[in-house]
């Protein structure tokens, strides 16, 4: 992965202390932890999952098995650290937020006791992973978007249980640097998507579902896809490497306020589906899912903000990352499914 070397004040600093990296067994949080290893930190990456359910390890890692819904488990993981990373949250997609609100709801126990421990402990910067999921959904109606800009998240209606929980702990990173000094910076992530994410099991969001799908159609050879929704729901991809290089960079910078991290290409749903077709080298019979959680009808992320701000944006074509995560769920179907009827090489294979 291509990695950035940030040289701001705080970054320096970075390396004399442990980082810490909480959700570190998740998707993004094993991809950050593998870009600070590359940039030589001293890491502590911390997950409630067993050490071999994480979707990534590292060596030289000091790996943490802890529940941060607990007060004493936030302050031990954050003992001597510097900067700390909360990506820790149960969440999935559309379909696990939908139907699990106030599991979702309870990450608020993380992310409170995360801040408490990490004012205790005098931590130098706390990165929040908020999402786009706090904007009004008033916003969001039309699948011809106006993209949102940071100030849309006022006045609040977000996206029920998840939404309302990332809004409500990105209110208490600020009011504990308002009242308290700790060092706050939150990202609005938009879906993030590569290789290392969840891709099966109900918590996978649109673009490994669409590759799952498709991969299993090539393999089985029946050329059949179920679409959730009509299809004309539109959203922007984030590529893992723009995510992680986006967090680094905001938690480096001076930008105190939440700022979106998102693509800015927007698609349908059915575009999607496309992109994913013509990678694999199929085309395939749609069925729409009608009754089925298909979230906003439309969102995508303006950037004015963070090209203002950081003078940069997440610039990786969406077709290029499809190209690698398609690559990279194909692997893992083929060795936990097996290759089925036949294997299918798909086309321009990035990776
Ligand atoms: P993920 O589910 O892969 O990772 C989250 C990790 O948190 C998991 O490994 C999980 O085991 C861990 N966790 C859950 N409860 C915990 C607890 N009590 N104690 C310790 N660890 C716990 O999700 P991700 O995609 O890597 O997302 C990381 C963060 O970014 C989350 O806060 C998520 O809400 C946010 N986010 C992600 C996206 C996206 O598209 N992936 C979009 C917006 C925001």
């Amino acid at each position: 992965m291509w990695v950035p070397d940030y040289q701001s004040r705080i970054i320096r600093r970075m390396s004399q202390d442990v980082i810490v990296v909480t959700g570190a067994g998740g998707f993004i949080g094993g991809h950050l932890v593998a870009a600070l290893r590359q940039q030589g930190r001293a890491v502590r990456a911390v997950d409630i999952k067993p050490l071999p359910e994480w979707h990534q390890r590292h060596p030289g890692v000091e790996n943490v098995v802890a529940d941060l819904r607990g007060l004493d488990a936030c302050h031990a993981a954050v003992r001597g650290a510097h900067t700390v990373f909360q990506l820790a949250a149960d969440m999935g997609g559309m379909g696990f937020i939908e139907h699990h609100r106030a599991l979702c709801m309870l990450s608020v126990l993380i992310n409170t006791h995360m801040l408490i421990a990490s004012r205790d402990a005098g931590v130098g910067r706390f990165f929040y992973a908020s999402s786009a999921c706090v904007y009004n959904a008033e916003k969001q109606q039309s699948p011809q978007v106006i993209a949102l800009r940071e100030e849309d998240a006022y006045p609040a209606m977000p996206e029920d249980g998840y939404g309302w929980e990332k809004l409500f702990s990105e209110r208490m990173c600020r009011h504990f640097t308002e009242d308290f000094g700790l060092s706050t910076r939150v990202a609005r992530y938009h879906n993030v998507y590569g290789p290392h994410g969840t891709w099966e099991g109900g918590r996978e969001k649109a673009p490994a579902a669409i590759c799952r799908k498709v991969i299993r159609a090539v393999l089985t050879g029946r050329h059949e896809i179920e679409i959730w929704g009509d299809g004309s729901q539109t959203r922007s991809f984030m590529y893992i490497d723009d995510c992680v290089h986006g967090t680094l960079a905001l938690t480096g910078s001076e930008v105190s306020e939440p700022l979106n991290i998102g693509s800015s290409e927007l698609v349908t749903i059915n575009e999607l589906v496309g992109i994913v077709e013509e990678i694999a080298g199929v085309t395939l019979k749609r069925h729409y899912r009608l009754d089925a959680p298909r979230g906003v009808n439309g969102r995508n992320s303006d950037n004015t903000l963070i090209r203002r701000r950081l003078g940069w944006e997440p610039t990786t074509r969406l077709r290029d990352g499809m190209e690698r995560t398609y690559a990279w769920i194909h692997d893992e179907y083929v060795r936990i499914h097996g290759a089925g009827r036949r294997t299918v090489t798909p086309r321009r294979m990035a990776v």
